[in-house]
C-alpha cells in the first residue's frame, strides 16, 4: 500500500513514488471512447523516485531535478494536487518537489506513481479520509495507470487498467532494467495492433498460476507483452537488448508497458550486476531492482 511508503513529519509528507513493470501485457480491443480495453499483470519494483509534498496556505508549485519536465499543470503531480483540491473542496496548497530517478518516458509509470503518491500525501496531510477507493478513482481521472500506483504491488488490470484484481506477490529475484535512448509512439503502437494480426499473446492465467506456484523460472517463462512484437520490429534494439540479457544468465526478458525500458529476471543478484556491468558502458539507464512492496 502507497501509504505505508509515506513518512509524515509535522506539515511535511516524504514518499517513495515506485516504477512498476509489466509481466503480461495484452490488448483485448478499442472501445467506442477511443480507449483499448487491455489485460496486465503489474509488478512494483524498487527503483523509486522522492516526492516531498509541503502542505502551504495556498497555491501548487512543482519542482523537479530534471529541467525539461513541466512544473504547471502539465505535470502529473501538479494535475494530482488540483484534483484533490477540487475534489476534497479542502482550503489549502501544496509544494512539492520530485527527484526523478524513475527515467521519464519509459514504460515504467514514473509519472502517474509521482501522481499516486501526491494524492496519498495530501490525503494524509490534509487528514481528508479518502478510501483507498476514492484515491484510486481520483486517480483514474488523471491516468490509466494511476489507481495501480495508489495500490501498488502484484495485480491484474482489467478494463483500461482500473479494473484491479490483487495477486500473490511475485517470488523474490533481480530484476534488470535497460532502456534504450529512443522515443516509442504509443499511438503508433496501438495502431499497428488494431490493424495487424497479432499471433502471439500472452497467457495471463498461466501467469497468475505461475505467481501462485512461487517460482522465479515460472514467471519468467510467462513474460509476455503484445506490444513488444510491435515495437521490436519499429526498434530491433529492443529485441537486442532482450537476446543479450538472456545471454548474460536472464531467465526471462521481456519489454514494460508500451517501452523502450526492456527487463529482464536473474536468479541471483551476481548474474544480474554482471549483466548490468555489461550494458553500463552502452546505456545510461540501467537499474537493478527487486520485486517491492
Ligand atoms: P506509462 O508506463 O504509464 O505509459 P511512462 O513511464 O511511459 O508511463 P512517464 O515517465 O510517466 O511515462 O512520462 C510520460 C510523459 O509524462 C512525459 O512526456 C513527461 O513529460 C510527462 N510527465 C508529466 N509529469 C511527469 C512526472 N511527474 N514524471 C515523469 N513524467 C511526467
Amino acid at each position: 500500500m502507497l501509504s505505508d511508503h509515506i513518512i509524515i513529519t509535522g506539515g511535511r509528507a516524504l514518499a517513495r513514488s515506485f516504477a512498476k513493470i509489466n509481466l503480461t501485457l495484452d490488448v483485448l480491443n478499442k472501445r467506442e471512447d477511443g480507449y483499448h480495453n487491455v489485460e496486465m499483470i503489474m509488478q512494483t519494483v524498487s527503483l523509486f523516485d522522492l516526492v516531498l509534498v509541503d502542505k502551504t496556505h495556498s497555491g501548487i508549485s512543482v519542482t523537479t531535478n530534471l529541467r525539461f519536465l513541466p512544473s504547471n499543470e502539465k505535470n502529473l503531480a501538479y494535475a494530482a494536487a488540483r484534483e484533490f483540491f477540487n475534489a476534497t473542496g479542502m482550503n489549502g496548497g501544496c509544494k512539492i518537489m520530485i527527484h526523478k530517478n524513475i527515467p521519464v518516458a519509459a514504460g515504467l509509470a514514473g509519472g502517474s506513481g509521482n501522481a499516486a503518491a501526491v494524492l496519498a500525501a495530501l490525503n494524509m496531510l490534509y487528514n481528508a479520509g479518502l478510501s483507498e477507493q476514492q484515491l484510486c478513482e481520483l486517480g483514474l481521472k488523471l491516468g490509466a495507470d494511476v489507481p495501480y500506483c495508489i495500490l501498488g504491488g502484484t495485480y491484474l488490470a482489467e478494463g483500461i487498467g482500473e479494473k484491479l484484481s490483487p495477486l500473490p506477490p511475485m517470488p523474490n529475484c533481480s530484476i534488470l532494467l535497460v532502456k534504450p535512448p529512443i522515443n516509442i509512439s504509443t499511438a503508433a503502437i496501438y495502431e499497428k495492433i488494431d490493424s495487424e494480426d497479432i499471433t502471439v499473446r500472452p497467457d495471463t492465467d498461466a501467469m497468475g498460476r505461475a505467481l501462485v506456484s512461487g517460482d522465479p523460472s515460472a514467471v519468467a517463462a510467462q513474460l509476455s507483452n503484445v506490444m513488444s512484437t510491435v515495437t521490436e520490429s519499429m526498434h530491433p534494439i529492443v529485441r537486442g537488448i532482450k537476446e543479450k540479457m538472456i545471454k548474460n544468465g536472464a531467465i526471462g526478458a521481456e519489454m514494460s508497458g508500451s517501452g523502450p525500458t526492456v527487463f529482464g529476471i536473474f536468479p541471483d543478484y551476481a548474474t544480474a550486476k554482471r549483466s548490468h556491468d555489461s550494458f553500463v558502458y552502452q546505456f545510461k539507464d540501467v537499474f537493478i531492482t527487486a520485486p517491492a512492496y
